[in-house]
């Protein structure tokens, strides 16, 4: 399994912010990475992005409508991402579950529709301070899971990211043991919901992510622990430089 990292760039970024991936290209290509790269610009420097990057890495959405298109004002489907240059498409991350009321079923759509353009999706998961203190997560989780991953899932088609949503853009992480844990736990969740259709070492062959405030100084921690493939990195995707000592820190790098 080739670890992946990508870089979530929220809404940040204007034309100059493509000078930063035209910095990732060149110290991609001074050195070859250890993991598959992906950054998810806004969706209006998707289309230039490719032209800059030319393949050098992969380039996501960060959201997309279910529908391929249709009386949808202000949305952009999964075919329009994919027209642009896009591969990838981030879905159900926690801004949008929180501030445009996605749930689980609205998330689960999304993924189909990431599928129907040939895109692949990454579906977001993760439990609330609350819900930690509370000793739910791993139920919070687990039902995310169930009500967000549909049952055609694939390693071609899926990577899950944890993100714990008290640990995004605070500085806050969990403990390692923690990150292990819910690894673990996410990893028995995909394999009991789809070994029935893809065989249990298929539902292995699923990457899932952390993220929540991956920094560099952190990322080599966190990267190397068991069941982690890779992270979904915020802030500190925005400038090239830390990005690349991210994507150093990987296994064998
Ligand atoms: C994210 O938004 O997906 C994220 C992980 O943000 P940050 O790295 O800034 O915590």
């Amino acid at each position: 399994m080739r670890p992946l990292v990508a870089g979530n760039w929220k809404m940040n970024g204007l034309s100059a912010s493509l000078a930063e991936l035209g910095k990732l290209k060149e110290a991609l290509a001074a050195e070859a990475a250890p993991c598959e790269v992906l950054i998810c610009p806004p969706f209006t420097l998707i289309a230039q992005a490719a032209w800059h990057v030319k393949g050098a890495f992969a380039l996501g959405g960060q959201d997309c409508h279910a529908k391929p298109s249709g009386a949808f004002t202000g949305d952009v489907s999964a075919e329009m991402l994919k027209d642009a240059g896009a591969s990838y498409v981030i879905v159900g991350h926690s801004e949008r579950r929180q501030y445009h009321g996605e749930r689980d079923a609205d998330v689960a759509a999304k993924a189909e529709a990431a599928w129907r353009a040939g895109l692949t999706a990454v579906i977001c998961v993760g439990e609330t301070e609350d819900q930690r203190q509370a000793g739910a997560h791993n139920h919070v989780c687990a039902s995310q899971i169930d009500g967000s991953v549909p049952l055609a899932a694939t390693a071609a088609n899926t990577v899950i990211a944890y993100e714990p949503v008290w640990a995004i853009g605070t500085g806050k992480t969990p403990t390692s043991e923690d990150i292990k844990a819910m690894h673990a736990h996410l990893r028995a969740c995909l394999v009991a919901r789809l070994a029935p259709q893809i065989g249990q070492s298929g539902a292995r062959q699923l990457r899932i992510l952390y993220g929540g405030s991956v920094k560099a100084d952190n990322a080599g921690e966190i990267l190397n622990l068991a069941e982690v493939n890779g992270a979904l990195v915020g802030g500190a995707s925005l400038k090239a430089e830390e990005f690349q000592r991210i994507v150093r820190s990987v296994k064998g790098a």
